[in-house]
């Protein structure tokens, strides 16, 4: 029987994934790292500054656009926590 190529990736072990996304805190960073590289975007203005709020919210210092970590096609209007 063949291998998947998907669920058998070379180079990270399921404790290397436990140990790198295991919490929720820690999926919240990588996500963020994943989706703003280099600084927050507003998806509404373009603009570079921003804080978080609570409830895992982005709010824009120009247009006050709040935006949501999960906001977009995969997470959009889930409930499920990011460790899932
Ligand atoms: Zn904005």
């Amino acid at each position: 029987m063949a291998r998947n190529p998907i669920q058998y990736q070379f180079g990270l072990s399921l404790p290397a994934f436990r140990d790198q996304y295991g919490t929720e805190a820690q999926c919240r960073s990588a996500l963020f790292q994943h989706r703003w590289p280099k600084r927050f975007v507003c998806p509404d203005c373009g603009n570079t500054t921003g804080y978080q709020l609570a409830r895992g919210l982005c709010q824009c210092h120009h247009c006050h656009h709040q935006t949501s970590l999960t906001a977009g096609p995969i997470f959009h209007a889930t409930y499920l926590p990011l460790t899932t």
